[in-house]
Protein backbone atom coordinates (compact mmCIF):
# COMPACT_ATOMS: atom_id res chain seq x y z
CA UNK A 1 0.00 0.00 0.00
CA UNK A 2 1.65 3.70 -1.02
CA UNK A 3 1.93 6.28 2.22
CA UNK A 4 2.33 9.32 2.64
CA UNK A 5 3.82 11.66 4.82
CA UNK A 6 3.36 15.04 6.53
CA UNK A 7 6.69 17.34 5.85
CA UNK A 8 7.19 20.73 8.36
CA UNK A 9 7.31 23.71 6.33
CA UNK A 10 9.81 25.26 8.58
CA UNK A 11 12.51 22.29 8.70
CA UNK A 12 11.40 20.18 5.98
CA UNK A 13 11.48 17.04 8.63
CA UNK A 14 8.66 14.71 8.69
CA UNK A 15 5.95 15.67 10.71
CA UNK A 16 3.75 12.24 12.36
CA UNK A 17 3.20 8.91 11.22
CA UNK A 18 3.18 8.11 7.59
CA UNK A 19 -0.67 7.84 6.55
CA UNK A 20 -2.00 5.42 4.03
CA UNK A 21 -2.85 6.51 0.13
CA UNK A 22 -6.22 6.00 -0.74
CA UNK A 23 -6.40 2.58 -3.15
CA UNK A 24 -8.37 3.37 -6.38
CA UNK A 25 -11.13 1.05 -4.64
CA UNK A 26 -11.48 3.44 -2.18
CA UNK A 27 -12.03 6.67 -4.60
CA UNK A 28 -14.66 4.60 -6.47
CA UNK A 29 -16.21 3.60 -2.96
CA UNK A 30 -16.18 7.72 -2.13
CA UNK A 31 -17.68 8.54 -5.66
CA UNK A 32 -20.78 6.13 -5.62
CA UNK A 33 -21.42 6.72 -2.04
CA UNK A 34 -21.59 10.96 -3.13
CA UNK A 35 -23.56 9.24 -5.82
CA UNK A 36 -26.03 7.57 -3.26
CA UNK A 37 -26.59 10.70 -1.11
CA UNK A 38 -27.12 12.95 -4.27
CA UNK A 39 -30.95 12.07 -4.16
CA UNK A 40 -31.56 13.11 -0.69
CA UNK A 41 -29.15 16.34 -0.52
CA UNK A 42 -30.43 17.43 -3.69
CA UNK A 43 -34.20 17.36 -2.52
CA UNK A 44 -33.36 18.63 0.84
CA UNK A 45 -34.83 22.18 2.27
CA UNK A 46 -32.74 24.93 2.73
CA UNK A 47 -32.82 24.66 6.24
CA UNK A 48 -31.19 21.05 6.28
CA UNK A 49 -28.45 22.15 4.39
CA UNK A 50 -28.37 25.40 6.66
CA UNK A 51 -27.62 23.23 9.64
CA UNK A 52 -25.09 21.30 8.39
CA UNK A 53 -23.04 24.27 7.64
CA UNK A 54 -23.47 26.12 10.73
CA UNK A 55 -22.64 23.00 11.79
CA UNK A 56 -19.31 22.43 10.62
CA UNK A 57 -18.52 26.36 11.06
CA UNK A 58 -18.86 25.54 14.48
CA UNK A 59 -16.64 22.41 14.67
CA UNK A 60 -13.78 24.31 13.51
CA UNK A 61 -13.85 27.03 15.64
CA UNK A 62 -14.58 24.45 18.92
CA UNK A 63 -10.85 23.25 17.48
CA UNK A 64 -9.82 26.19 16.82
CA UNK A 65 -6.42 25.63 18.67
CA UNK A 66 -5.79 22.46 17.72
CA UNK A 67 -6.15 23.00 13.76
CA UNK A 68 -4.02 26.50 14.01
CA UNK A 69 -1.09 24.63 15.71
CA UNK A 70 -1.30 21.57 13.01
CA UNK A 71 -1.61 23.53 10.00
CA UNK A 72 0.95 26.20 11.30
CA UNK A 73 3.48 22.89 11.65
CA UNK A 74 3.00 21.60 7.83
CA UNK A 75 2.85 25.49 5.95
CA UNK A 76 4.82 27.54 8.35
CA UNK A 77 1.85 30.57 7.92
CA UNK A 78 2.03 31.15 11.18
CA UNK A 79 -1.06 31.58 13.76
CA UNK A 80 -2.40 35.12 12.89
CA UNK A 81 -2.47 34.49 9.67
CA UNK A 82 -3.75 30.71 9.82
CA UNK A 83 -6.54 31.77 13.03
CA UNK A 84 -7.89 34.43 10.61
CA UNK A 85 -8.13 32.33 7.36
CA UNK A 86 -9.95 30.20 10.07
CA UNK A 87 -12.25 32.83 10.77
CA UNK A 88 -12.78 33.21 6.87
CA UNK A 89 -13.92 29.79 6.26
CA UNK A 90 -15.96 29.78 9.49
CA UNK A 91 -17.55 33.23 7.99
CA UNK A 92 -18.14 31.24 4.50
CA UNK A 93 -19.70 28.06 6.08
CA UNK A 94 -22.36 30.32 7.72
CA UNK A 95 -22.68 32.56 4.87
CA UNK A 96 -23.37 29.71 2.30
CA UNK A 97 -25.98 28.62 5.29
CA UNK A 98 -28.22 31.85 4.81
CA UNK A 99 -27.91 31.52 1.10
CA UNK A 100 -29.61 28.12 1.44
CA UNK A 101 -31.87 28.71 4.03
CA UNK A 102 -33.29 31.83 2.16
CA UNK A 103 -33.95 29.40 -0.18
CA UNK A 104 -31.54 31.17 -3.21
CA UNK A 105 -30.96 27.30 -4.56
CA UNK A 106 -34.34 27.56 -5.23
CA UNK A 107 -34.99 30.84 -7.43
CA UNK A 108 -37.32 30.32 -10.56
CA UNK A 109 -38.74 32.05 -12.92
CA UNK A 110 -42.55 31.83 -13.32
CA UNK A 111 -43.72 32.23 -17.07
CA UNK A 112 -47.38 32.03 -17.20
CA UNK A 113 -48.90 30.36 -20.77
CA UNK A 114 -50.65 32.97 -22.69
CA UNK A 115 -53.16 31.86 -25.45
CA UNK A 116 -52.70 31.66 -29.18
CA UNK A 117 -50.64 30.88 -31.78
CA UNK A 118 -47.03 30.56 -31.32
CA UNK A 119 -44.00 32.43 -31.14
CA UNK A 120 -46.20 34.99 -29.19
CA UNK A 121 -48.75 31.99 -27.63
CA UNK A 122 -46.87 29.45 -25.35
CA UNK A 123 -47.19 27.02 -22.14
CA UNK A 124 -46.76 27.75 -18.87
CA UNK A 125 -43.20 27.28 -18.30
CA UNK A 126 -41.24 27.59 -14.83
CA UNK A 127 -37.49 27.87 -15.20
CA UNK A 128 -35.39 26.65 -11.84
CA UNK A 129 -32.31 25.00 -11.60
CA UNK A 130 -31.54 21.64 -10.16
CA UNK A 131 -27.64 20.46 -8.55
CA UNK A 132 -25.46 19.15 -11.12
CA UNK A 133 -24.56 16.10 -8.98
CA UNK A 134 -21.29 15.35 -6.93
CA UNK A 135 -18.36 16.96 -7.13
CA UNK A 136 -14.92 16.20 -7.14
CA UNK A 137 -12.73 19.09 -5.34
CA UNK A 138 -8.94 19.69 -5.04
CA UNK A 139 -7.89 21.66 -2.00
CA UNK A 140 -5.03 23.84 -2.74
CA UNK A 141 -1.55 24.51 -0.88
CA UNK A 142 -1.49 27.91 0.25
CA UNK A 143 -5.34 28.07 2.04
CA UNK A 144 -5.12 25.43 4.23
CA UNK A 145 -8.42 26.59 5.28
CA UNK A 146 -10.61 28.75 2.79
CA UNK A 147 -10.17 26.73 -0.46
CA UNK A 148 -9.64 23.12 1.20
CA UNK A 149 -11.44 20.32 3.08
CA UNK A 150 -14.55 23.09 4.35
CA UNK A 151 -13.24 25.80 1.74
CA UNK A 152 -15.53 27.67 -0.24
CA UNK A 153 -15.73 25.43 -3.16
CA UNK A 154 -17.27 22.57 -0.36
CA UNK A 155 -19.56 25.65 0.94
CA UNK A 156 -21.03 26.28 -1.81
CA UNK A 157 -21.55 22.95 -3.74
CA UNK A 158 -23.73 21.91 -0.41
CA UNK A 159 -25.31 25.06 -0.23
CA UNK A 160 -26.65 23.94 -3.96
CA UNK A 161 -27.60 20.40 -3.16
CA UNK A 162 -24.42 18.68 -3.93
CA UNK A 163 -22.25 16.29 -2.37
CA UNK A 164 -18.98 16.46 -2.51
CA UNK A 165 -15.40 14.31 -2.51
CA UNK A 166 -12.45 15.84 -1.21
CA UNK A 167 -8.65 15.47 -2.67
CA UNK A 168 -6.73 16.48 0.33
CA UNK A 169 -3.70 18.57 -0.43
CA UNK A 170 -0.38 16.63 0.20
CA UNK A 171 1.35 20.11 1.51
CA UNK A 172 -1.40 19.30 4.67
CA UNK A 173 -2.14 16.12 5.13
CA UNK A 174 -2.39 15.73 8.90
CA UNK A 175 -4.51 18.99 8.99
CA UNK A 176 -7.05 17.70 6.24
CA UNK A 177 -7.48 14.59 7.92
CA UNK A 178 -8.12 16.23 11.59
CA UNK A 179 -10.71 18.85 9.49
CA UNK A 180 -12.01 15.70 7.76
CA UNK A 181 -12.76 13.99 11.11
CA UNK A 182 -15.19 16.73 12.30
CA UNK A 183 -17.04 16.59 8.92
CA UNK A 184 -17.84 12.88 10.04
CA UNK A 185 -18.70 14.22 13.50
CA UNK A 186 -21.09 16.68 12.38
CA UNK A 187 -22.52 14.29 9.26
CA UNK A 188 -23.08 11.75 12.55
CA UNK A 189 -24.51 13.93 15.33
CA UNK A 190 -26.91 15.39 12.00
CA UNK A 191 -27.62 11.24 10.68
CA UNK A 192 -26.73 12.50 7.12
CA UNK A 193 -25.14 9.63 5.16
CA UNK A 194 -21.53 10.09 5.83
CA UNK A 195 -21.03 9.75 1.58
CA UNK A 196 -22.52 13.37 1.41
CA UNK A 197 -18.77 14.74 2.03
CA UNK A 198 -16.03 12.03 1.00
CA UNK A 199 -12.04 12.56 1.51
CA UNK A 200 -9.19 10.82 -0.48
CA UNK A 201 -5.65 11.34 -0.23
CA UNK A 202 -3.11 10.57 -2.48
CA UNK A 203 0.96 10.76 -3.68
CA UNK A 204 1.07 11.42 -7.64
CA UNK A 205 -1.69 12.04 -9.59
CA UNK A 206 -3.41 8.74 -9.77
CA UNK A 207 -6.42 9.46 -6.72
CA UNK A 208 -7.27 12.89 -8.37
CA UNK A 209 -7.36 11.36 -11.87
CA UNK A 210 -9.39 8.52 -10.96
CA UNK A 211 -11.71 10.51 -9.09
CA UNK A 212 -12.37 12.85 -12.22
CA UNK A 213 -12.75 10.19 -14.37
CA UNK A 214 -15.48 8.52 -12.13
CA UNK A 215 -18.75 8.41 -13.86
CA UNK A 216 -20.55 9.29 -10.37
CA UNK A 217 -18.84 12.55 -10.43
CA UNK A 218 -20.49 15.28 -12.34
CA UNK A 219 -18.09 18.46 -11.76
CA UNK A 220 -14.79 19.06 -10.78
CA UNK A 221 -13.82 22.06 -8.43
CA UNK A 222 -10.13 22.83 -8.53
CA UNK A 223 -8.00 26.01 -6.62
CA UNK A 224 -3.85 25.28 -7.55
CA UNK A 225 -1.43 25.60 -10.56
CA UNK A 226 -2.40 26.20 -14.04
CA UNK A 227 -0.36 23.35 -14.90
CA UNK A 228 -2.60 21.15 -12.79
CA UNK A 229 -5.66 22.16 -13.57
CA UNK A 230 -5.12 22.37 -16.55
CA UNK A 231 -4.14 18.14 -17.15
CA UNK A 232 -7.48 17.81 -14.46
CA UNK A 233 -9.53 19.85 -17.28
CA UNK A 234 -8.41 17.74 -19.94
CA UNK A 235 -9.22 14.54 -17.54
CA UNK A 236 -12.55 16.22 -17.34
CA UNK A 237 -12.98 16.48 -21.05
CA UNK A 238 -11.94 13.40 -22.30
CA UNK A 239 -14.52 11.26 -20.08
CA UNK A 240 -16.96 9.31 -22.34
CA UNK A 241 -19.12 12.45 -20.70
CA UNK A 242 -17.50 15.33 -19.93
CA UNK A 243 -18.36 17.07 -16.71
CA UNK A 244 -17.25 21.16 -16.08
CA UNK A 245 -14.45 21.47 -14.39
CA UNK A 246 -14.35 24.71 -12.24
CA UNK A 247 -10.45 25.33 -11.95
CA UNK A 248 -9.05 28.55 -10.40
CA UNK A 249 -5.55 28.67 -11.03
CA UNK A 250 -2.52 30.97 -11.08
CA UNK A 251 -2.50 34.49 -12.12
CA UNK A 252 0.16 37.62 -12.05
CA UNK A 253 -2.15 40.18 -11.33
CA UNK A 254 -0.44 43.24 -13.14
CA UNK A 255 -0.60 46.94 -11.07
CA UNK A 256 -0.67 49.68 -13.45
CA UNK A 257 0.74 52.99 -11.57
CA UNK A 258 0.24 56.28 -13.23
CA UNK A 259 3.33 59.14 -12.62
CA UNK A 260 0.98 61.73 -11.36
CA UNK A 261 -0.28 59.21 -8.53
CA UNK A 262 3.22 58.12 -8.30
CA UNK A 263 4.85 61.74 -7.75
CA UNK A 264 2.23 62.52 -5.29
CA UNK A 265 2.14 59.38 -3.00
CA UNK A 266 5.08 57.24 -4.28
CA UNK A 267 6.76 56.03 -1.06
CA UNK A 268 3.29 55.13 0.85
CA UNK A 269 2.35 53.20 -2.08
CA UNK A 270 5.64 51.62 -2.26
CA UNK A 271 5.62 50.57 1.02
CA UNK A 272 2.07 49.23 0.41
CA UNK A 273 3.24 47.39 -2.67
CA UNK A 274 6.05 45.53 -0.58
CA UNK A 275 4.13 44.37 1.93
CA UNK A 276 0.96 42.66 -0.71
CA UNK A 277 4.11 40.98 -3.13
CA UNK A 278 5.67 39.59 0.46
CA UNK A 279 2.40 38.77 1.88
CA UNK A 280 2.66 35.35 3.21
CA UNK A 281 5.71 34.85 1.63
CA UNK A 282 3.85 35.81 -1.95
CA UNK A 283 1.90 32.69 -1.63
CA UNK A 284 -1.37 34.33 -3.30
CA UNK A 285 -2.95 33.76 -6.36
CA UNK A 286 -3.46 37.29 -6.38
CA UNK A 287 0.36 38.61 -5.34
CA UNK A 288 0.95 41.48 -7.81
CA UNK A 289 3.38 39.56 -9.79
CA UNK A 290 3.77 42.55 -12.81
CA UNK A 291 3.85 46.18 -11.93
CA UNK A 292 3.66 48.41 -15.27
CA UNK A 293 4.94 51.96 -14.70
CA UNK A 294 5.14 54.68 -17.78
CA UNK A 295 8.86 56.06 -18.29
CA UNK A 296 8.71 59.26 -16.07
CA UNK A 297 10.83 60.40 -13.36
CA UNK A 298 8.03 59.57 -11.00
CA UNK A 299 8.34 56.26 -11.89
CA UNK A 300 11.74 55.87 -11.54
CA UNK A 301 11.72 57.17 -7.88
CA UNK A 302 9.16 54.60 -7.20
CA UNK A 303 11.16 51.55 -7.94
CA UNK A 304 13.88 52.83 -5.99
CA UNK A 305 11.30 53.24 -3.09
CA UNK A 306 10.10 49.36 -4.15
CA UNK A 307 13.46 48.17 -3.71
CA UNK A 308 14.04 49.50 -0.68
CA UNK A 309 10.70 48.69 1.23
CA UNK A 310 11.13 45.33 -0.36
CA UNK A 311 14.63 44.56 1.11
CA UNK A 312 13.29 45.54 4.77
CA UNK A 313 10.54 42.68 4.14
CA UNK A 314 11.85 39.62 6.01
CA UNK A 315 9.41 36.88 4.31
CA UNK A 316 8.77 33.33 6.20
CA UNK A 317 9.28 29.65 4.87
CA UNK A 318 7.34 28.03 1.90
CA UNK A 319 4.17 25.80 2.25
CA UNK A 320 6.81 23.42 1.02
CA UNK A 321 10.77 22.25 0.02
CA UNK A 322 9.40 21.78 -3.39
CA UNK A 323 7.90 25.39 -3.84
CA UNK A 324 11.36 26.82 -2.01
CA UNK A 325 13.00 25.07 -5.32
CA UNK A 326 10.66 25.97 -7.55
CA UNK A 327 10.94 29.50 -6.35
CA UNK A 328 14.64 29.73 -7.21
CA UNK A 329 13.68 27.81 -10.28
CA UNK A 330 11.68 30.36 -11.51
CA UNK A 331 13.85 33.53 -10.73
CA UNK A 332 16.84 32.19 -12.79
CA UNK A 333 13.97 31.54 -15.46
CA UNK A 334 13.01 34.97 -15.42
CA UNK A 335 16.74 36.23 -15.12
CA UNK A 336 17.55 34.08 -18.01
CA UNK A 337 14.83 35.30 -20.50
CA UNK A 338 16.38 38.63 -19.63
CA UNK A 339 14.74 40.41 -16.48
CA UNK A 340 16.90 42.78 -15.18
CA UNK A 341 17.53 42.26 -11.28
CA UNK A 342 16.73 45.04 -9.11
CA UNK A 343 16.90 42.81 -5.19
CA UNK A 344 17.54 39.30 -5.88
CA UNK A 345 19.39 38.27 -2.21
CA UNK A 346 20.46 34.77 -1.50
CA UNK A 347 18.20 33.70 1.03
CA UNK A 348 17.98 30.72 3.76
CA UNK A 349 17.62 27.32 2.67
CA UNK A 350 13.70 27.43 3.44
CA UNK A 351 12.76 31.51 3.57
CA UNK A 352 13.82 32.75 0.01
CA UNK A 353 14.31 36.72 0.13
CA UNK A 354 12.43 38.89 -1.77
CA UNK A 355 12.85 39.28 -5.75
CA UNK A 356 12.57 42.15 -7.97
CA UNK A 357 13.44 42.79 -11.21
CA UNK A 358 12.38 45.18 -14.39
CA UNK A 359 12.14 44.54 -18.42
CA UNK A 360 10.79 46.65 -20.66
CA UNK A 361 7.48 46.87 -22.23
CA UNK A 362 8.97 44.97 -25.90
CA UNK A 363 10.40 42.31 -24.22
CA UNK A 364 7.71 40.93 -21.95
CA UNK A 365 5.26 40.91 -25.00
CA UNK A 366 7.81 39.21 -26.54
CA UNK A 367 8.71 36.49 -24.00
CA UNK A 368 5.83 34.53 -22.78
CA UNK A 369 8.42 33.17 -20.06
CA UNK A 370 7.63 36.64 -18.23
CA UNK A 371 4.34 36.57 -18.00
CA UNK A 372 4.52 33.33 -16.19
CA UNK A 373 3.53 33.14 -12.50
CA UNK A 374 6.73 33.27 -10.18
CA UNK A 375 5.15 31.93 -7.02
CA UNK A 376 6.79 33.31 -4.14
CA UNK A 377 7.86 36.76 -3.15
CA UNK A 378 8.60 38.36 -6.12
CA UNK A 379 7.28 41.18 -8.61
CA UNK A 380 8.26 42.18 -12.09
CA UNK A 381 8.57 46.01 -12.91
CA UNK A 382 7.44 46.71 -16.49
CA UNK A 383 8.76 49.99 -18.22
CA UNK A 384 6.10 51.42 -20.61
CA UNK A 385 6.97 54.12 -22.99
CA UNK A 386 3.32 54.96 -23.13
CA UNK A 387 -0.29 54.49 -21.72
CA UNK A 388 -1.08 52.83 -25.64
CA UNK A 389 2.12 50.45 -24.31
CA UNK A 390 1.07 50.08 -20.99
CA UNK A 391 -2.62 48.22 -22.66
CA UNK A 392 -0.53 46.64 -24.82
CA UNK A 393 1.25 44.80 -21.91
CA UNK A 394 -2.00 43.94 -20.25
CA UNK A 395 -3.54 42.20 -23.20
CA UNK A 396 -0.21 40.13 -23.42
CA UNK A 397 -1.35 38.97 -20.13
CA UNK A 398 -4.17 37.44 -21.73
CA UNK A 399 -6.35 36.66 -18.58
CA UNK A 400 -5.61 37.09 -14.54
CA UNK A 401 -7.59 37.43 -11.61
CA UNK A 402 -7.26 40.66 -10.88
CA UNK A 403 -5.88 43.76 -12.73
CA UNK A 404 -5.15 47.34 -10.28
CA UNK A 405 -5.31 50.64 -11.85
CA UNK A 406 -3.61 53.50 -9.58
CA UNK A 407 -4.20 57.27 -11.12
CA UNK A 408 -6.63 56.67 -13.47
CA UNK A 409 -9.33 58.85 -11.20
CA UNK A 410 -10.17 61.36 -14.56
CA UNK A 411 -12.61 59.98 -17.01
CA UNK A 412 -9.46 60.62 -19.74
CA UNK A 413 -9.65 58.92 -23.01
CA UNK A 414 -6.32 57.45 -21.98
CA UNK A 415 -7.65 56.34 -18.37
CA UNK A 416 -11.16 54.87 -20.37
CA UNK A 417 -8.96 52.96 -22.73
CA UNK A 418 -7.35 51.25 -19.72
CA UNK A 419 -10.30 50.68 -18.05
CA UNK A 420 -11.45 48.74 -20.94
CA UNK A 421 -8.46 47.12 -21.18
CA UNK A 422 -7.99 46.01 -17.78
CA UNK A 423 -11.98 44.62 -17.44
CA UNK A 424 -10.93 42.59 -21.08
CA UNK A 425 -8.79 40.51 -19.32
CA UNK A 426 -9.56 40.45 -15.16
CA UNK A 427 -12.49 38.83 -13.19
CA UNK A 428 -11.70 42.21 -10.86
CA UNK A 429 -10.13 45.24 -11.19
CA UNK A 430 -9.18 47.78 -8.26
CA UNK A 431 -8.83 51.49 -7.92
CA UNK A 432 -7.19 51.71 -4.71
CA UNK A 433 -4.90 49.37 -2.50
CA UNK A 434 -3.66 46.28 -3.58
CA UNK A 435 -5.22 42.44 -5.30
CA UNK A 436 -3.92 40.57 -2.46
CA UNK A 437 -7.19 40.12 0.07
CA UNK A 438 -10.57 38.63 -1.37
CA UNK A 439 -13.36 40.01 0.05
CA UNK A 440 -16.55 36.78 0.38
CA UNK A 441 -19.31 38.95 -0.38
CA UNK A 442 -22.38 38.97 -2.85
CA UNK A 443 -20.28 41.12 -5.66
CA UNK A 444 -16.75 39.58 -5.73
CA UNK A 445 -15.71 37.84 -8.67
CA UNK A 446 -12.91 35.68 -8.28
CA UNK A 447 -11.78 33.85 -11.72
CA UNK A 448 -10.62 35.66 -14.54
CA UNK A 449 -9.94 34.42 -18.46
CA UNK A 450 -7.08 31.95 -18.72
CA UNK A 451 -4.66 31.17 -17.41
CA UNK A 452 -6.36 32.45 -14.65
CA UNK A 453 -9.22 30.19 -14.53
CA UNK A 454 -10.86 27.46 -16.74
CA UNK A 455 -14.32 29.31 -16.71
CA UNK A 456 -14.21 32.71 -16.42
CA UNK A 457 -18.14 33.51 -16.23
CA UNK A 458 -17.95 32.16 -12.71
CA UNK A 459 -16.80 32.95 -9.20
CA UNK A 460 -14.87 30.45 -6.16
CA UNK A 461 -15.30 33.10 -3.94
CA UNK A 462 -18.47 35.23 -2.92
CA UNK A 463 -22.41 34.44 -3.19
CA UNK A 464 -22.21 33.68 -6.92
CA UNK A 465 -19.88 30.95 -5.94
CA UNK A 466 -23.08 28.85 -5.67
CA UNK A 467 -24.16 29.14 -9.34
CA UNK A 468 -21.36 26.92 -10.33
CA UNK A 469 -23.22 23.69 -8.86
CA UNK A 470 -26.89 24.51 -10.37
CA UNK A 471 -27.91 23.67 -13.85
CA UNK A 472 -31.23 25.37 -15.32
CA UNK A 473 -34.65 23.15 -15.88
CA UNK A 474 -37.47 24.63 -17.70
CA UNK A 475 -40.51 22.79 -16.44
CA UNK A 476 -43.39 22.46 -18.87
CA UNK A 477 -46.75 22.59 -18.30
CA UNK A 478 -45.52 21.04 -14.81
CA UNK A 479 -48.10 19.39 -12.29
CA UNK A 480 -49.21 21.43 -9.37
CA UNK A 481 -47.66 18.97 -7.09
CA UNK A 482 -44.31 19.85 -8.82
CA UNK A 483 -44.74 23.22 -8.81
CA UNK A 484 -45.91 23.41 -5.05
CA UNK A 485 -42.23 22.85 -4.13
CA UNK A 486 -41.29 26.17 -4.92
CA UNK A 487 -38.41 25.69 -6.80
CA UNK A 488 -37.01 22.54 -4.45
CA UNK A 489 -35.86 19.14 -6.72
CA UNK A 490 -38.43 15.95 -5.74
P1 LIG B 1 -1.24 22.24 -7.41
O1 LIG B 1 0.12 21.69 -7.27
O2 LIG B 1 -1.79 22.37 -8.77
O3 LIG B 1 -2.17 21.28 -6.51
C1 LIG B 1 -3.57 21.43 -6.37
C2 LIG B 1 -4.22 20.05 -6.18
O4 LIG B 1 -4.30 19.36 -7.42
C3 LIG B 1 -3.48 19.10 -5.25
O5 LIG B 1 -4.46 18.30 -4.59
C4 LIG B 1 -2.65 18.28 -6.18
O6 LIG B 1 -2.32 17.01 -5.67
C5 LIG B 1 -3.59 18.13 -7.35
N1 LIG B 1 -2.93 17.99 -8.64
C6 LIG B 1 -2.02 18.84 -9.18
N2 LIG B 1 -1.69 18.43 -10.43
C7 LIG B 1 -2.43 17.32 -10.68
C8 LIG B 1 -2.55 16.44 -11.80
N3 LIG B 1 -1.82 16.63 -12.91
N4 LIG B 1 -3.39 15.40 -11.71
C9 LIG B 1 -4.11 15.19 -10.59
N5 LIG B 1 -4.03 15.97 -9.50
C10 LIG B 1 -3.21 17.03 -9.54
O7 LIG B 1 -1.34 23.69 -6.80
P2 LIG B 1 -0.80 24.20 -5.38
O8 LIG B 1 0.65 23.99 -5.32
O9 LIG B 1 -1.60 23.65 -4.32
O10 LIG B 1 -1.12 25.76 -5.35
C11 LIG B 1 -0.31 26.77 -5.86
C12 LIG B 1 -0.97 27.36 -7.08
O11 LIG B 1 -2.35 27.57 -6.84
C13 LIG B 1 -0.45 28.71 -7.46
O12 LIG B 1 -0.28 28.74 -8.85
C14 LIG B 1 -1.54 29.66 -7.03
O13 LIG B 1 -1.58 30.87 -7.75
C15 LIG B 1 -2.75 28.83 -7.28
N6 LIG B 1 -3.90 29.27 -6.49
C16 LIG B 1 -4.97 29.78 -7.13
C17 LIG B 1 -6.05 30.26 -6.42
C18 LIG B 1 -7.22 30.85 -7.11
O14 LIG B 1 -8.23 31.09 -6.46
N7 LIG B 1 -7.17 31.09 -8.41
C19 LIG B 1 -6.04 30.20 -5.02
C20 LIG B 1 -4.95 29.65 -4.39
C21 LIG B 1 -3.88 29.18 -5.15
P3 LIG B 1 -1.09 16.80 -4.65
O15 LIG B 1 -1.39 17.58 -3.44
O16 LIG B 1 -1.12 15.34 -4.35
O17 LIG B 1 0.13 17.25 -5.37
Amino acid sequence: MKTLQSIQARTGAALGAPLLATTSQQVDAAATAAAHAFEGWAASTGEIRGNLLRGLASALEADRDGLVSLADEETGLGPVRLNGELDRTAFQLRRFADIAEKGLAFDRLDDPAVAGPPPGGHPAMVRQRVPLGPVAMFSASNFPFAFSVLGGDTASALAAGCPVVIKAHSGHLLLSNRVFGLVRAVLSAQKLPAGLIGFIQGGGTDVGVRLVQHPAMAAGAFTGSTRGGAALQAVANARPRPIPFYGELGSINPVVAMPALLAEKGPELATLMAGSISLGCGQFCTSPGVIVLIKDAASDAFVSYLTTALAAQSPHAMLTPGMRQAFEAGVAHMLAAGAKPLLHEAGKPEAPRPFLAEVDAPNFIAKAELREELFGPSSLIVRAASVREAIEVLSAVGGSLTVTLWGVDAPTADNQALVRAAMAIAGRVLFTGVPTGVAVTAAQQHGGPWPSSTQPMTTSVGDAAMERFLRPVALQDAPAWLLARNGRPC
